[in-house]
């Protein structure tokens, strides 16, 4: 018998609840949740009388303890963060970990989550891909964790909110380069937004944005895809590099890089 189920709640649009997940709140001796104000709004519009208890960080600890006490009392739990999954940049990963360890039976109900909504829109590979959550605010930390990405050759899932979104647009491009990105503003909301684009492009896009949003980036291009580029003609190789919109200096350089040749060997190959 399941004694702990971690629910996902709406991520903008108050439908995207599932019947499941209605009833299993119905259904539960106590609903623990980030803020009761915002589960209290979705509680009532279902009709969920449910009683409720805060669970957020600051007092995660305390509410663990209390959770496995009520387990072990034979009380049924449901944990809800404020939207999405619980556990996903938000609190839920101790209680589920603590509940395991104490031999409860822990399920996970499908629904809502920003990250994987943004990530199967962005038109990026999304077979195989990294979920990062929220970089760190600092300038130089958050350079220090993407360029320990840089060589990751998968699609890549950012947390991002709107005062930060322009400098670690910036930022990815000045140690990502050329990668194709997406933003994903305002999911299942009146106002869902979409931006594909190069970084290299991004002054051609006003990134002052507003409301919630997730930046999906594209991998590093693969050994393999590289190794096919040095299988084509210079010029072919070349080619490429203008076509993912990288202006034709750069585009050299990155032909000479790939070759392991000198910039001047393409430059006069090129002008033949
Ligand atoms: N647990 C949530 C989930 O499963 O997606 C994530 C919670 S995290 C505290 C909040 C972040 O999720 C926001 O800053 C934003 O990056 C993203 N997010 C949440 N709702 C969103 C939406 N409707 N559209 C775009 N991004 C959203």
């Amino acid at each position: 018998m399941i004694s702990l189920y971690l629910v996902p709640t709406p991520i903008g649009n108050i439908d995207d609840m599932t019947f499941r997940s209605v009833k299993v709140l119905n259904e539960v001796d106590i609903i623990f949740c980030e803020d009761t104000r915002n589960t209290k709004v979705l509680l009532a519009h279902y009709n969920i009388t449910t009683p409720l208890k805060s669970y957020h960080i600051f007092n995660e600890d305390k509410r663990v303890d209390e959770i496995i006490d009520l387990l072990k009392e034979g009380k049924v739990i449901a944990l809800v963060s404020d939207a999405g999954y619980p556990g996903i940049s938000d609190p839920g990963y101790l209680v589920c970990k603590k509940a395991i360890e104490n031999g409860f039976d822990v399920t996970t109900l499908p629904g809502a989550t920003a990250s994987l909504t943004a990530l199967v829109t962005s038109g990026l590979p999304c077979d195989k891909f990294y979920f990062h959550g929220f970089l760190s605010h600092t300038k130089s930390q958050k350079i220090k964790e993407l360029e320990e990405l840089i060589d990751y050759d998968k699609t890549m899932i950012f947390y991002e909110s709107p005062h930060r979104i322009k400098e670690t647009i910036y930022t990815m491009k000045e140690v990502f380069k050329n990668r194709n990105v997406c933003i994903a503003r305002e999911l299942t909301k009146k106002y869902e937004e979409y931006l594909r684009f190069n970084l290299e492009d991004c002054d051609n896009y006003d990134l002052d944005l507003k409301g919630e949003m997730v930046i999906i980036c594209e991998g590093a291009k693969s050994k393999s895809i590289a190794l096919e580029l040095n299988n084509l003609s210079v010029e072919e190789h070349y080619e490429y590099y203008l076509q993912q919109n990288i202006a034709s200096m750069d585009a050299m350089k990155k032909v000479a890089k790939d070759r392991k040749i000198s910039k001047s060997v393409i430059y006069k190959q090129l002008q033949k």
